[in-house]
């Protein structure tokens, strides 16, 4: 085998989504597109806002001097100006453009800023269920990944987390709303993390930073709001993209935006800028920096994720299952019946309904339901659960 045995081991590891849309492409392609229940992928099922489409099509047809060519590895300036500006409206904090570095989405932006930060074993702390890229990123960057579990309702456990800090510790990486399980972390954890991130900084004589992966912050439902770790954290550094938030996913649009007052800012952002293009992503795309300068402000239509969040819960409740009800993202992580959700995940495909077991997300026993589809596949779909979930307990 001429491929590194590292990679060789992580294809294993990473298989587990991968064999899911594979295995939906072929029920697709014997039942019919219709017929199958497909919530494997977090791939936004809402248009962009109309907005999107308007500015994208005057930005194309515009006379741009160099619309397609480099620019400063760090992104258009007037972009990251507008970025700032939005930034410093919802905080209350003033950002200034070179505080934001756009990136292909934010997995490179989690990419530059692990590249930027960390030296060879230095440790990343990170709740679990959590997004399954997440191990791979730090390891691109020599790092390693500590996992830690939260609490029985998704929420942070403090203390916990406490016990992993040591002098290796660079960052603690959190995501919210969360992939997989929609939950929303609350001023109170927030202020309780940050505190003991403070405490243990002075202990250690070192910086911990907090970095807020935060794709889905707009996708919130019921007038929740997420709480802001900018105001409450100096070292802060937030990813973030418009893959969700503007059902972009497709085009690699997103941005590091860094507290202006992180220690060491000068520093931290020339190594920022620097990895983006050591990385190879050189710049994030032109197109679409000029596009999203343009509209502030714009997203899909919440209240159809609110919706398709409502008829699944309230389906899945009504043929017998107990339902967190995800408080964001469009996710519902589901506990099975059974500690082997591999086994719950092949009974569900036996009825044409793709989800992810829960173990992809370092956490067992439970199912992630990716519920960004057509309301149909939904409604569709709910005796096929029940039938399963009959299965496991009759
Ligand atoms: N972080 C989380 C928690 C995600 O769920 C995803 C994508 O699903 C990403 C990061 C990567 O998003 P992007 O498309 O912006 O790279």
């Amino acid at each position: 085998m001429s491929i590194s045995r590292k990679i060789e081991g992580f294809i294993e590891q990473a298989s587990l989504i991968r064999k899911m849309f594979e295995d939906g492409l072929e029920l697709k392609k014997k039942y019919g597109e219709g017929n199958v229940y497909d919530f494997s992928l977090g791939n936004p099922n809402l248009p962009p806002p109309r907005e999107f489409q308007e500015s994208l099509e005057q930005v194309v047809s515009e006379n741009i001097p160099g619309k397609h060519t480099y620019m400063p590895n760090a992104g258009y300036p007037e972009t990251r100006a507008r970025v700032a500006e939005n930034l410093s409206s919802e905080y209350g904090i003033k950002f200034d453009f070179e505080h934001v570095i756009m990136t292909c989405g934010a997995g490179g932006a989690l990419n530059v800023i692990f590249k930027t930060i960390l030296d060879p074993e230095d440790e990343v702390i990170t709740p679990i269920p959590c997004f399954v890229e997440y191990f791979f990123y730090v390891d691109n960057a020599g790092g390693k990944i500590k996992f830690v579990p939260t609490k029985d309702d998704f929420s942070l456990d403090i203390e916990t987390i406490e016990k992993e800090v040591t002098a290796k510790t660079k960052a603690i990486l959190i995501n919210s709303p969360n992939n997989p399980t929609g939950k929303v972390y609350d001023a109170s954890s927030l202020r309780e993390l940050t505190d003991m991130l403070k405490e243990k900084s002075q202990k250690l004589g070192k910086i911990i930073y907090l970095i807020s992966d935060e794709p889905y912050r707009e996708i919130v439902y019921g007038g929740i709001k997420v709480p802001s770790l900018f105001q409450i954290y100096p070292h802060t550094i937030v990813a973030s993209s418009y893959s969700k938030s503007l059902s972009l996913a497709g085009e690699r649009i997103g941005y590091i935006a860094i507290h202006p007052e992180i220690a060491g800012v000068q520093k931290l952002l020339a190594g920022l800028v620097l990895c983006n293009r050591m990385l190879g992503f050189v710049n994030a795309p032109a197109l679409m920096q000029r596009v999203i300068a343009r509209i502030p402000g714009a997203k899909v239509d919440i209240n159809a994720y609110k919706r398709k969040r409502d008829l699944l819960c309230d389906g899945l409740s009504r043929v017998g299952y107990t339902v967190q009800k995800p408080e964001g993202a469009f996710y519902l992580f589901l506990k099975t019946p059974t500690s082997d959700d591999d086994a719950f995940a092949k009974s569900l495909q036996r009825r044409r309904i793709l989800t992810v077991p829960g173990r992809a997300f370092m956490k067992s026993g439970y199912i992630r339901i990716a519920y960004c589809v057509p309301d149909e596949t939904i409604e569709r779909s709910i005796e096929g659960f029940g039938e399963t979930l009959r299965e496991f307990t009759s």
